[in-house]
Order: structure tokens, then C-alpha cells, then sequence
């Protein structure tokens, strides 16, 4: 541990108990550092806003098996006209579909096992920085307490106070997500469903999800410009009485409905002097998805043995911090951006009667299995690209777009 320890209450100070946030602090206390975890509200895991997906990847790094409501091999993706495109095989688990109050909990127990402690019904109010720490003012219980830390990390979702306070710029795209839970809709056991079209989510998609217990979450995702006016229920109810899938609807119940924010394009700069933002506060949801989750774990892993040491070292400048993350954060930047230009090349710039052209190419038996082939929810870069290249159709429309934007 860091000689100048006993200089600082802590040696970080996380703001948010999310999923990103437990694991940050777990990967920081397993590394023998002193971490507080602040959490605002007195429970983990609530308000509940998520589809639940979490991928292997990203299920491997906690091992949170137990929290897994359901096993997914893939999707039936419906185009606006209903042309079909199976993404998938049967038995080959592309994802899982976890209950995130007990994910999320069970993020949080591994930190505190690891050494973290939790402070629930705590949150910042003021924050200072100066040569040495940062000398924070929180409000617990409704008490304003002071501390000192070497390094303050934001976890604290998509309208972060950690990056408010700092001034550290905004997401590229803040997508609107809504969700409903269900019982009575017949799905395929194991596959998950994805609906496009300008009525039921412009630009983007609407998801049926089972998730355990003969429930399905159904909900879409868009953006404010796209939905033009529109409130996002009134896209929800165009899904449940769309002519082509209204029968599919007609026996559900609904048992709970929330709304909440995807944040994605990372913020210019999410490293200060003594501040980094980790997760859903960086803007780290795939543009593709809205998957946060697996995205704000490969953010911190992919930069805290150096962070750690450089806390050991109490060396956590600005420069010091772009040393360690710039690099790691720049590519996951660049591909996050190449994933953008890709969906919006293929899907989210495209009237009904394009993004329909495009389902017929994706729906060829050749176009399936390149996507079964190269397709990975965690990287669709290669399969955007590939399929730009190998399908003729689809050349065009990379040509159009400026190859260089995609390719560079
Ligand atoms: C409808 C919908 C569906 C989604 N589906 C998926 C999905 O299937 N898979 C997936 O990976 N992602 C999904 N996402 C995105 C996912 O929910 C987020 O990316 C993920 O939760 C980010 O984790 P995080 O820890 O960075 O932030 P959060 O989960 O937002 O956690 C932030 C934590 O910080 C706390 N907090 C906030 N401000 C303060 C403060 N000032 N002081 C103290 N505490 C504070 C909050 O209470 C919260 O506990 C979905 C999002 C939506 C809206």
C-alpha cells in the first residue's frame, strides 16, 4: 500500500454502487487499496432501468451465475415490414438474462469481501481538489460529514454528479429507453426478439426479453430528435398494435413499466486532476445495444493495475491519469465511434423503405451466416465491415457514407 496512507481517510472514494461501480471498487480493494463506496439511495440495485443482458464476457469477469434468470442464443429480428433474420443456434449461449437487483447486490458483496466499504444514503456535495487529495463534503443520513481521498471515482450513471461538478463535457448520444414487464407473451424458449420500424422505435429497436417465470421484458430505445415529437409510450403502444405482430401482444399483462437513460459516446476527457469517470458517467452504452454493463467492466480492468499503482504512489495528476487510460480509453472510444457510423450507416440514418431493402440482404442464407459467423454483441465493428465488404448491396452503401470514416 501506498506510503503516504495515513495522509487520507481513503484512498478512493467511489460515487455510485452500481454494477460498474461495485466492480471498480472490488478490482481497487482486491489491490489493497482503501476504497469508500457512496450510494444514495438505502438500497442496491433499485430503481431498477435495464433489459438485464449480460454477456459471457462480462458474466466471466464477476461470476455472478446465480443471479441468471434466463440463458439466450439468439434473436429473431423482425425488419418494419416483418422480414425475419434469425441471428443465432440453438443451444450456443450468445447471452444471459440476469435479475439485476440481485447482479447488482452481488457486485457490491464481492467489493466489500475484497475489503470496500458501502455508505448507503450518502452522496456528495462538494468536492475540492488540491496538491495531495481531494477533501470531499458528503451528506450520510442527512449528516454532512468531510473526507479526504488521493482519487475521487464517478460512477454515478448517466447524469453523473461527479461529472457535472467537474465539468468533464457530456455523452455524445443520450438514447431514452423504456420498459415494460410482462407476463403472457408466448416467446421461443431461449431466443430473444428484436422489432424495427419508424412507428414502434425510429432509428433503433424494440426488444422482447424473457426473463424467468413466464415473464418477458418489452421495451425500445431511441433518441429525442428521432422520436420527433413523439413520447416514448406512444411508440410502445404502436408495437402492442402493430398490424403484423399485434396478435402476439393481445394476452399480455403488464406488471411494472420504467424509463431511463442510455448514455453512449464517451466524454471527451474523463480523466481531471484526482477525478476519473468509470462506466454508464463516461458514456460508455454501446451504441449498438445500450449495453452498459460489460463496457464500464472492460473500462476500469483494462487500466487499474497501473491505476493502483499510481495510488500507491499518490501520483494522480491529469497527466498522470492520461498516462494510464489514454491509450485504453482512446480505442475504446474509436470503436464505440466506428459502431455508431456502422448503425447508423445501416440502420438508424434509414427510412422504413431502406432499412426494409436491408433486411432483405440481411435475411439471405449467406448474410445469416456471415453474421452467425463474425457476429459478436460485444464487437459488431468486424461484422459491420464485413458485411459493407462481402455484401455487393451493401458496397454502395459505403461508398456513399465515405469509406474513410468507417475504415479509419
Ligand atoms: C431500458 C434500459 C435497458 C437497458 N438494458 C441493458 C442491458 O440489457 N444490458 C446492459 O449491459 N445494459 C443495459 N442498460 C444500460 C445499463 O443499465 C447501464 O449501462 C448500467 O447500469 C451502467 O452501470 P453504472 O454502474 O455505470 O451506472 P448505474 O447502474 O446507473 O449506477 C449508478 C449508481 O450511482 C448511484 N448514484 C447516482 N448519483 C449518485 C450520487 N450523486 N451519489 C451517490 N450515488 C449516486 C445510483 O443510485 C446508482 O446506484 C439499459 C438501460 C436502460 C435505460
Amino acid at each position: 500500500m501506498g506510503a503516504s496512507t495515513n495522509d487520507h481517510d481513503w484512498d478512493v472514494v467511489i460515487v455510485g454502487a452500481g454494477p460498474v461501480g461495485g466492480h471498480t471498487a472490488n478490482l481497487l480493494a482486491k489491490r489493497g487499496q482503501r476504497v469508500l463506496l457512496l450510494e444514495e439511495h438505502n438500497e442496491i440495485g433499485r430503481p431498477f432501468q435495464c433489459a438485464g443482458l449480460v454477456t459471457p464476457n462480462a458474466m466471466r469477469q464477476v461470476g455472478l451465475y446465480e443471479t441468471i434468470l434466463e440463458e439466450v442464443d439468439g434473436a429473431l429480428i423482425h425488419g418494419p415490414s416483418g422480414t425475419l433474420v434469425p441471428v443465432g443456434t440453438g443451444g450456443t449461449v450468445r447471452t444471459y438474462v440476469v435479475c439485476r437487483k440481485l447482479f447488482d447486490e452481488a457486485v457490491v458483496k464481492q467489493a466489500m469481501v475484497s475489503g470496500a466499504t458501502l455508505w448507503l444514503n450518502s452522496k456528495p456535495k462538494d468536492a475540492v481538489r488540491h496538491d495531495n487529495g481531494v477533501t470531499i463534503t458528503l451528506v450520510k443520513d442527512g449528516q454532512e460529514i468531510n473526507l479526504t481521498t488521493k482519487l475521487l471515482i464517478g460512477c454515478d450513471g448517466a447524469h453523473s454528479w461527479t461529472r457535472r461538478y467537474f465539468k468533464m463535457g457530456r455523452p455524445k448520444e443520450l438514447m431514452i429507453g423504456f420498459q415494460t414487464e410482462v407476463v403472457g407473451y408466448q416467446n421461443r424458449e431461449r431466443w430473444l426478439e428484436m422489432y424495427s420500424g419508424s412507428e414502434i422505435a425510429p432509428g433503433f429497436f424494440a426488444w422482447v426479453i424473457p426473463s424467468g417465470n413466464e415473464s418477458c421484458r418489452i421495451g425500445l430505445w431511441s433518441t429525442a430528435d428521432r422520436l420527433d415529437g413523439r413520447s416514448i409510450e406512444e411508440c410502445y403502444s404502436n408495437l402492442l398494435k402493430h398490424p403484423l405482430w399485434k396478435d402476439r401482444f393481445a394476452g399480455i399483462k403488464e406488471t411494472a413499466r420504467y424509463c431511463g437513460p442510455v448514455p453512449s459516446g464517451m466524454v471527451k476527457q474523463a480523466y481531471k486532476d484526482r477525478v476519473l469517470l468509470i462506466g454508464d458517467s463516461a458514456g460508455m452504452a454501446k451504441p449498438t445495444t445500450g449495453g452498459g454493463i460489460g463496457p464500464g467492466f472492460e473500462q476500469i480492468n483494462g487500466i487499474v493495475d497501473r491505476l493502483s499503482l499510481a495510488i500507491d504512489d499518490n501520483n494522480l495528476s491529469e497527466n498522470s491519469l492520461k498516462n494510464i487510460a489514454k491509450t485504453h480509453f482512446e480505442k475504446m472510444r474509436k470503436e464505440q465511434s466506428r459502431a455508431r457510423s456502422l448503425r447508423n450507416l445501416l440502420v438508424s440514418d434509414c427510412e422504413d423503405e431502406e432499412l426494409d431493402r436491408h433486411f432483405d440482404q440481411f435475411a439471405k442464407p449467406e448474410v445469416i451466416e456471415l453474421i452467425n459467423e463474425i457476429g459478436d454483441i460485444e464487437k459488431p465493428v468486424p461484422l459491420g465491415l464485413a458485411l459493407l465488404k462481402k455484401v455487393p448491396a451493401f458496397r454502395k452503401l459505403a461508398l456513399r457514407a465515405g469509406v474513410k470514416m468507417i475504415f479509419s
